[in-house]
């Protein structure tokens, strides 16, 4: 009796869970990891806004002239709204990360829906916009985020370009890393919180540092900046 439990629940954790983890993350169905043009790259931030780390990204990136998409977490939205109507004022797209920074595998249908149209929500009913891409946090999700985004007509976008940036690790080593996985329809995802599970504290401090970079590599070769709008 005890071994026919066990093994039913593992079998709906492979189809709620495994699955459509290998389904996205391992065979790119039902998501985006690449621009939909030769020649165009996405610069994304996940997991912010962040009080002190944020401001002094968009500064950078209005010092090179280049917008780019958050996918922020909508609690810490809600707490620094400032922040969130400066992106947007300056251009910049904001998606969906997540309600929470939450390991969604695992949760409940309830709670999944919550991470995706739930925030959503939130993010358009406070700042008056229309997000329709999702990135789950940690890249990964379950059966019910896929019907779920499919009734909402929501996407979701993943990355071809991580590079442990939530990590301390030096800009001149991110910079290295992210030029050597750089091509023409690249999806490149860095972090502006060190506040994730997971995150060293600081680590944002040398993304910064390394935007001017790595900005600068994008336009040698002559590529163009989309927003995650425009991977679809
Ligand atoms: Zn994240």
């Amino acid at each position: 009796m005890i071994d026919w439990l066990v093994a039913a629940v593992l079998a709906v954790l492979v189809l709620y869970a495994g699955l459509p983890f290998v389904w996205t993350r391992g065979l790119g169905r039902a998501c985006i990891r690449r621009t939909s043009k030769q020649g165009c790259v996405a610069l994304t931030f996940d997991d912010g806004p962040h009080p002190v780390y944020t401001p002094r990204l968009l500064d950078a990136l209005r010092e090179a002239g280049v917008k780019a998409t958050f996918f922020v977490i909508a609690e810490h939205a809600l707490k620094h709204p400032d922040i969130v109507e400066r992106m947007i004022a300056e251009g910049h797209e904001v998606q969906v990360h997540g309600y929470r920074h939450w390991f969604v595998p695992l949760l409940p249908p309830g709670l999944t829906a919550r991470q995706c149209l739930g925030a959503r929500d939130v993010l358009a009913r406070r700042f008056g916009i229309h997000p329709r891409v999702y990135r789950p946090t940690w890249g990964a999700c379950n059966l019910a985020t896929l019907v779920f985004l499919r009734r909402a007509k929501m996407s979701m976008l993943l990355w071809s370009v991580m590079v442990g940036d939530w990590r301390s690790t030096p800009p001149e080593e991110l910079v290295r890393r992210i030029v050597a996985k750089l091509d023409g329809r690249s999806v490149i995802v860095l972090h502006d919180s060190d506040e994730s599970p997971g995150a060293e504290r600081g680590a944002p401090e040398n993304v910064i540092a390394a935007i001017p970079a790595v900005i600068e590599e994008i336009r040698r070769r002559g590529y163009t900046f989309v927003l995650a709008s425009e991977c679809e």
